[in-house]
């Protein structure tokens, strides 16, 4: 085990004032709350934190992330509590150690290759201080080191991840040696025969053309000197994962990979960086399309170099990065350097970015250009986090939604079907109702039912897209169902009316006569309104519409009042039924039209009193057939249409047509034609519907009379 001599050792010779104290009491104080502990290698488990504190003094960074290393794994494995630690080492640090454990418990091993990126994001998000993430990658890259103790099968899940998310994130936190290692030990794990070979094939080609990177180092460094331009200049292999990558991705063998070398060219000042730039591409023909400056264009994240290609004497490829000392700093260190001490001070490098501003700057654009194993970011679009939830399904999938999502944004993002049949949801375990807005981290778990519909409310609870379409559409898909089960009761009555049945055979035809696809969209059309019960008849049966018509409209003659030459005429605008008050106006010839004494019409003959005729009905009607239009007014629920028709009938009246009046959400009115004896027969039916409990209003329709032919 590492002493703390050696640790504190190391620290100074960065940070010659850190707080020594400190870090002594941290270590003491790991060592005993581990003592009893073990790791799998048999070794005590406190070797596992001294490592991760030297792997980050390795990175020279400040004495709360050291101190953070040492005691990462207490809170979890040992009894320690957030507060004695803040007792002891401060909040500060309680906090950074209280994050790495946050990190450390999610459950990242049942992560897919596509989930990864949510993952990463999760983890950017999770990381208030993304110091816990430097503690949380050294950690992990301990423990890779350290792999093969593992059980086979957990050496490939950690691996897996290692490779989705751990590397990748090292890489976007600026640090490429962290993620060269991390990808070569998860490399060896996961395709040890792959890594092999491009092993061997480094070592035969090491063979045969004996000494090419020291002999292109020679080349390059008298060129340099011959130009008086002073300069460091290392050459190397590739990593056998980056090479392998590339494999992948062109679909070429090895032999035919044109740069499996790198240089870098170390100058002192910008100008030199330059100036060598010119005498390479003096020298050699440099490549077209693969030549970037990023010194005059820096990456988000404060990268900063000159990448160039060109190819050598025997005609293969050289790539060749060129870069102050200080950019190389913070190309190899990324974001740590923003922590990072040298001779006790705040490493002052004018190329580092300030962890926030790169934090907020990585909404970067997608750069597609060729794949760089030197590039910092990713191929991939980056936003900024602090407006995003991630949250996990049961089986422990992250699902990104945007902040001030609920669970059924987060029903819908998993799938429709779910979305749809959402019933209730759990969070954490806990029942929470179905408007809660999400936090970072939390489990989510979605409760369905069968027939279950996206209610009208949703619409104003969710935030995503995603789900407020699903919904709409699932609504204006209810909203046709309720339009094809209306329009099936409008064309059973309406065929009902002249002796036949709706079937769906009889439906077909009407469709193919009334120009329609088939004969669903006969319902549709006759449930919203745009058909008419009668054109239904009419398309089908049109003789039987003319006999049904002057049956319905032999009524009102049994009046008394008339002189003896005078006659009823056609039929009154407002239906007067027997046994209501009437009156007559005298018309043209000894026509006389009769009007129910609400009749709104009868305001336009007042000043004629000579055309009045006082009218009433004899007695013994009952035989006569009255229409009338009614209008009711309904909840939209189904079935509710059904049952008015069924109250109607066992009133002993005849339902002649229907049609809509109006439409809304939640309810509808609809104007049914029906046949009475007289008004009290009348007044019977509009009590019954009126009793119904989803019936709003009922009224005699006057003014809006259906004529049953247009
Ligand atoms: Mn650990």
């Amino acid at each position: 085990m590492i002493d703390i001599q050696t640790l504190v050792d190391h620290v100074l010779t960065y940070n010659p004032k850190c707080n020594e104290d400190l870090i002594r009491r941290a270590y003491e104080y790991g060592k005993v709350k581990h003592a009893q502990q073990r790791r799998q290698s048999g070794e005590l488990y406190f070797t596992h934190p001294i490592e991760v504190a030297i792997i980050l003094a390795g990175q020279k960074l400040d004495d709360d992330t050291i101190v953070t290393a040492l005691l990462h794994d207490t809170l979890e494995d040992t009894d320690a509590s957030f507060k004695e630690l803040s007792e002891l080492f401060g909040v500060e640090i309680a906090q950074l150690i209280d994050g790495v454990t946050k990190l450390t418990n999610l459950e990242l091993s049942s992560v897919q290759a596509k989930q990864a990126e949510n993952f990463r994001k999760l983890l950017l998000a999770m990381s208030q201080d993304l110091r816990v993430l430097l503690v949380k990658l050294g950690d992990r890259l301990h423990n890779m080191r350290t792999i093969k103790h593992m059980r086979p099968e957990k050496q490939i899940s950690k691996a897996r991840e290692t490779m989705d998310i751990f590397a990748p994130l090292a890489g976007r936190m600026g640090m490429q040696w962290m993620r060269e290692e991390l990808e070569d030990l998860a490399f060896r794990v996961l395709n040890p025969e792959a890594r092999n070979s491009i092993i061997r094939r480094f070592i035969n080609l090491r063979d045969q053309s004996e000494d090419l990177i020291p002999s292109i180092i020679k080349d390059v460094r008298t060129l340099l000197s011959s130009n008086n331009i002073e300069a460091s200049i290392t050459g190397r292999e590739k990593k056998p994962y980056s090479i392998w990558r590339k494999m992948e991705e062109k679909q070429q063998s090895f032999s035919r990979l044109s740069d499996i070398y790198g240089f870098r060219i170390i100058t002192e000042n910008e100008d030199n960086a330059y100036r060598a730039l010119g005498a390479v591409h003096q020298r050699w023909t440099g490549v077209p399309g693969r030549f970037k400056d990023y010194i005059s264009a820096p990456k988000s994240n404060g990268y900063r170099s000159i990448h160039t290609t060109v190819s050598g004497r025997d005609g293969k490829l050289v790539e060749i990065q060129i870069r102050t000392r200080e950019m190389n700093e913070v190309a190899e260190v990324g974001v740590a350097a923003h922590w990072s001490y040298r001779d006790g001070r705040r490493a002052k490098n004018q190329f580092t970015v300030d962890p926030l501003s790169w934090l907020s700057s990585l909404a970067v654009r997608i750069e597609n250009e060729e794949d760089d194993h030197e590039d910092f970011l990713e191929h991939v679009k980056l936003e900024m986090f602090s407006d995003q939830v991630f949250c996990f399904t049961p089986k422990g999938d992250v699902i990104q939604l945007p902040r001030g999502a609920t669970p059924i944004d987060f029903a819908f993002a998993i799938h429709t079907r779910i979305g749809s049949t959402c019933v209730g949801s759990k969070v954490d375990g806990r029942r929470v109702p179905l408007w809660t807005r999400l936090r970072n981290g939390q489990s989510v778990e979605i409760q369905t039912a069968t027939g279950q519909r996206p209610q009208a409310t949703w619409i104003d609870i969710v935030i995503t897209g995603r789900a407020k379409s699903a919904i709409r559409r699932a609504l204006r898909e209810d909203h046709q169902a309720g339009y094809i089960k209306l329009g099936r009761e409008l064309a059973r009555v309406a065929l009902e009316h002249v002796g036949k049945k709706a079937t769906d055979k009889a439906l077909m035809t009407a469709a193919k006569k009334l120009g329609l696809k088939d004969y669903k969209q006969v319902l549709l059309k006759l449930g919203s309104a745009e058909l008419m019960g009668v054109e239904l008849v009419e398309a089908l049966y049109p003789s039987l519409l003319q006999k049904s018509e002057t049956n319905i409209n032999n009524s009102a003659a049994k009046v008394i009042g008339l002189e003896a030459d005078q006659y009823i005429e056609g039929a009154s605008c407002c239906q007067p039924l027997p046994g209501e008050r009437i009156v007559g106006i005298a018309t043209r010839g000894k026509g006389v039209s009769v009007h129910s004494i609400h009749c709104d019409t009868l305001i336009e003959y007042e000043d004629q009193t000579d055309r009045w005729i006082d009218l009433t009905w004899t007695k013994g009607h009952s035989e006569t057939v009255n229409k009338v239009t009614i209008e009711v007014t309904m909840a939209n629920f189904s079935g509710v249409l059904g049952r008015i028709c069924i109250l109607i009938s066992e009133q002993d009246s005849n339902i002649v047509d229907m049609h809509f009046s109006d439409r809304k959400q939640d309810f509808y009115r609809i104007a049914i034609d029906i046949q009475v004896r007289d008004v009290e027969h009348l007044e019977n039916i509009i009590t019954a519907v009126e009793a119904d409990s989803d019936v709003a209003q009922v009224l005699q329709s006057r003014r809006h009379q259906v004529t049953l032919k247009k």
